[in-house]
């Protein structure tokens, strides 16, 4: 029998003046500086962007002076980790995610295995609000690196929750200091709940930004299907 892999884009477009960041961070642009239109040799375009620009990791450096920096982190963990993804779109607005929440999800969760919130926040991307998302429970977190897992990604802007000071951190810090990495701004986890996949893989690749704090990634999810025989020869 055949297989195919059906892939799922978990990240959001990138267009200048659409993207949301957090106070004082660098804005998205990108800009043709050679144009083919104005007779050059070929398109060339300048790009203007933060580390946690979009759909983006944060690597342990983050937060912590002598933690590890996205180009040395372990490609193991991000290149086609098999992946939980937990419903949690019944959340509102600042709600707590609690280990309640993801405990049946817990036999599933060990070493190499990345958890993936699916809050329905990222149709609020770049709309009022989006920083208005549930958050996860420090004590949630820390189960869910208990279980091993050390790549945990949510479809909102961090998965602390940000009050009227900003992001607390407190995710952040215990997640980071435990050698593990943080994915955010997800996108379209909603579509692997519909479709009912259990067994996917994530790859969610930093760009080998040297001594760098974090990088924009292209997340995909995907899953593999028997596809029916084309002739009694496959
Ligand atoms: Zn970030």
């Amino acid at each position: 029998m055949q297989r195919e892999h059906v892939v799922i884009d978990l990240t959001h477009p990138l267009v200048p003046n659409g993207v949301p960041a957090c106070l004082g961070h660098p804005s998205y642009n990108a800009e043709l500086t050679f144009k083919l239109a104005d007779g050059d040799f070929a398109n060339v375009h300048t790009l203007t962007l933060g580390s946690h620009t979009g759909t983006h990791i944060d690597a342990p450096y983050h937060f912590f002076l002598d933690g590890c920096t996205v180009d040395n982190l372990d490609l193991r963990l991000l290149a086609a980790a098999p992946a939980v993804v937990v419903d949690l779109r019944l959340k509102k607005a600042h709600e707590p995610i609690r280990w309640e929440d993801l405990e049946k999800h817990a036999h599933r969760m060990r070493r190499g295995v990345a958890v993936l919130l699916c809050t329905g926040w990222s149709r609020r991307f770049g709309q009022q609000g989006y920083s208005d998302h549930p958050f996860l429970e420090l004590e949630a977190a820390r189960r869910i690196l208990d279980a091993g897992v050390r790549v945990i990604g949510a479809d909102t802007l961090s998965p602390d929750e940000f009050t009227e000071e900003g992001d607390t951190g407190q995710v952040h810090r215990l997640v980071l200091g435990s050698g593990g990495v943080i994915v955010e701004n997800l996108n379209n986890l909603g579509q692997v709940l519909d479709k009912g996949w259990e067994d996917v893989r994530v790859s969610v690749l930093p760009l080998r930004l040297s001594g760098v704090d974090g990088s924009p990634v292209r997340a995909v999810v995907w899953n593999e299907r028997p596809v029916a025989a084309t002739s009694i020869n496959d």
